[in-house]
């Protein structure tokens, strides 16, 4: 399962957390019903909320597009009867599924990591400038990781063994292990041997780039080594492409298949264009 970190959301998100009213043989349309309505928050937070996820036990059952948000009292729901009192000053949207491209992103994955804070609340919006504000967070934290690296005045083949070291021991990998529970290319679980690898290099990367998720993937040692050394690399579709340097003997033992894909978001492709670019077929 895949679990959501606020820089997985691409669009002004709200997650709204189905309770008693959630159970497994809804049909699509009182899914619908429940998830759009009616909530107790102000309309104004909202109107930039396009994309909300209904969330049931912090899994995503169902992802919609919003049309707009309105007054509860104007949704007129077909399967759930009116009810004035409980719908004053409340609010909701009219919508419809999020179209593929949107929904394949969030359905089924945890919202878990979301409300490490113990947000309560039935809804809450995750907006473009919490999320900036998240990112701007890492990328302090990154900056004082590159200077305590500088400090130990390293050089060459050095600097990239002690940043592989540090990133394992740290905080980047604890996220990305939080992100996927196997590597991502296998199913090896045992966290022991999960390595947290970049996708565009510790040591290319802009600050805002290097303890960035979209930047990397847990791998096994042997996808780890492989992927490092520009062996394999991925297609924006995320499937495999497999170095020629990489013979089929190699391929069978290091466990590497052509139709292996991986599941990659819109964050990782400029990383993995770099990888192709930089890293593909030229280290050894
Ligand atoms: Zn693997």
């Amino acid at each position: 399962m895949k679990y959501l970190s606020i820089e997985d959301l691409e669009e002004n998100i709200a997650v709204v957390k189905l309770t008693e009213s959630y159970h497994k043989d809804l049909s699509p349309l009182q899914l619908y019903d429940i998830s759009r309505g009616c909530w107790k928050n102000k309309l104004e937070t909202f109107q930039k909320v396009k994309v909300v996820l209904a969330v049931h036990s912090f899994i995503v059952q169902e992802v919609y597009a919003v049309d707009k948000w309105l007054p509860a009292t104007e949704l007129h729901r077909e399967t759930i009867p009116f009810d004035s009192e409980q719908e004053k000053g409340r609010i909701g949207f009219s919508g419809q599924v999020a179209p593929d491209e949107i929904r394949k992103k969030y359905i089924f994955c945890s919202v878990k990591d979301l409300f490490k804070n113990g947000n309560r609340h039935p809804i809450m919006a995750f907006l473009s400038k919490e999320i900036n504000k998240e990112k701007k967070k890492w990328t302090e934290r990154a900056r004082t990781l590159s200077s305590e690296i500088n400090d130990l005045h390293l050089r060459g083949m050095d600097t990239d063994a002690v940043v592989k070291v540090r990133i394992n021991q740290g905080v980047f990998r604890d996220r990305l292990l939080q992100k996927y529970s196997h590597c991502c290319l296998c199913n090896v679980s045992n966290i022991d041997l999960l390595i947290a690898s970049h996708i565009k290099p510790w040591k290319d990367s802009e600050e805002d780039e290097r303890l960035d998720m979209d930047n990397g993937f847990l791998l096994c040692p042997n996808h780890d080594k492989l992927f490092d050394n520009g062996f394999i690399s991925f297609d924006n579709t995320g499937r495999i492409i497999v170095s020629e340097k990489l013979d089929q003997v190699n391929c069978v033992y290091m466990n590497v298949q052509s139709d292996m894909k991986i599941d990659i978001n819109n964050g990782n492709k400029k990383y993995l264009e770099y990888h192709r670019e930089h890293i593909l077929h030229k280290k050894n």
